[in-house]
């Protein structure tokens, strides 16, 4: 089965695993122990993939530079779904990263035909000032696509790198798309590397936290980084079965390849278009110095981005959450009292009656309150397994999962609001 992932469309992903087959995401769960203190998105599977992981850990473990960045389209109220990308990028800025946040009013504008001056109301009333209030620190980098030159001048030039033909096989656009569309999606891609520019300490991995849908970018992103990079890394063995590395331009400036050559310390040889490598005996040596000579001759050796993938929570009612449907999910800004009324209103995983719950136990997994209490309300794994445990051997009745939650519910909104108040006023902190 082919299946398509639009990060414009409505979202239906009902078997992530054929994530990993499809399109090579790997499995979070495999790298998750690399991590000291992982997330509780982490620990509970709600983050199930990602791609070149492994250098965002490496970078943590030897405290080397790293970045995370991700952006939110100015169309509507955050919700609790926002909340978990603005979590991810915190966490992540937490352990070290230097995190960027964009609000993609580009994208909103062509996409959804919102006006700037809404978009610029609703990008900071509703996901800044939410973000702040999370635990966003100041040292980070906050913007306005529509204001920020260095997007707007890297996407440019990474539209030279990409053709009409690549963007339909990769989003499915036709002839009918705006070519405004087209240049919101490059405009993400210029996103995503721009945490790489000179300006913010030149090429370092970099993790986009997104939802699955959002796959495309990265694939688009991915393939637009080592369009622009001057140079290939390749492993190679010669017919003796010696392994050496060979360097390849890519249209690359002419006498780079020997700049390269000079500067390292093993046995090299110059060829038309390459140089080989002999003995190399430290990679990231070899990797240091081809990126410092392109950068040099005006390139950007960008590292291709890495990326995690979560889970969507589904909507209060069961299905999709949709900010079209006010009753599937709960607003940031939402009034605490009538959240936790929605709570209570939740569709659960139930039996028609106590004695059938009491006999089966109840099914936890398709629960929307279980969902709520796994994804933002008991960060204490021990309770949260108490509570599944419970549910599912019929100790526990949905009642006392309605209580506890909308208690909750409450109780955070309340504390998230307050901050938000709080958080209104440092904005000058963020430069905005
Ligand atoms: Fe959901 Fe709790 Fe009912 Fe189980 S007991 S189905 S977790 S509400």
């Amino acid at each position: 089965m082919n299946m398509k992932l639009d990060p414009w469309g409505s979202v239906n992903i009902d078997d992530y695993s054929k994530l990993f087959d499809e399109f090579g995401i790997m499995p979070f769960e495999d790298i998750c122990s690399e991590l000291p203190d992982p997330h509780r998105y982490m620990r509970r599977k709600m983050i199930f993939g990602h791609r070149s992981y492994d250098l965002i850990t490496d970078a943590m473990k030897n405290k080397e530079p790293f970045s995370v960045m991700s952006g939110f389209m100015p169309t509507g109220g955050g919700h609790l779904g926002h909340k978990m990308v603005m979590e991810e990028i915190i966490w992540h800025q937490k352990m070290g990263g230097d995190a960027f946040v964009g609000i993609a009013d580009r994208e909103a504008y062509s996409v959804r035909g919102i006006s700037w001056e809404k978009c610029r109301q609703i990008g900071i009333e509703d996901y800044i000032v939410s973000l702040i209030a999370l635990g966003f620190e100041p040292d980070g980098h906050i913007y306005f696509q529509s204001e920020s030159e260095n997007v707007k001048d890297l996407a440019f030039e990474l539209s030279a790198k990409a053709n009409f033909s690549e963007l339909s096989a990769i989003y499915g656009f036709s002839g009918e798309t705006n070519v405004a569309h087209m240049v919101s999606a490059i405009t993400q891609s210029a996103d995503i590397l721009q945490p790489q520019l000179s300006e913010y300490g030149g090429p370092k991995p970099t993790v986009i936290p997104v939802g699955a849908d959002q796959d495309p970018h990265m694939r688009l992103t991915r393939g637009l980084a080592h369009k622009m990079n001057m140079f290939r890394i390749e492993g190679r063995e010669d017919k003796d079965k010696n392994k050496f590395f060979s360097v390849r331009s890519k249209a690359a400036p002419e006498g780079s390849l020997a700049e390269i050559a000079e500067r390292l310390p093993w046995d090299t040889k110059l060829f038309e278009g390459h140089i080989d490598v002999y003995g190399a005996d430290d990679y990231n040596k070899l990797l240091e110095t081809v990126r410092d000579v392109e950068i040099e001759n005006g390139g950007y050796a960008f590292v291709p981005p890495s990326s995690t993938y979560h889970r969507f929570m589904s909507g209060l009612q069961g299905g999709k959450m949709s900010s079209s449907i006010p009753e599937s999910l709960i607003s940031l800004k939402e009034d605490p009292k009538l959240a936790a009324k929605k709570v209570k209103r939740a569709k659960t995983g139930g039996r028609v009656s106590l004695e059938e719950q009491k006999k089966l136990g109840g099914e936890a997994d398709k629960c929307s309150v279980y969902e709520l209490l796994m994804f933002h309300l008991v960060e204490d794994d021990k309770e949260l397994a108490e509570i599944y445990d419970e549910c599912i051997c019929g100790k526990r009745m949905c009642g006392t999962c309605k209580a506890l939650a909308s208690e909750l519910m409450e109780e955070f909104l309340t504390d998230h609001q307050e901050k938000r108040e709080l958080a209104k006023e440092r904005l000058d902190d963020y430069g905005l």
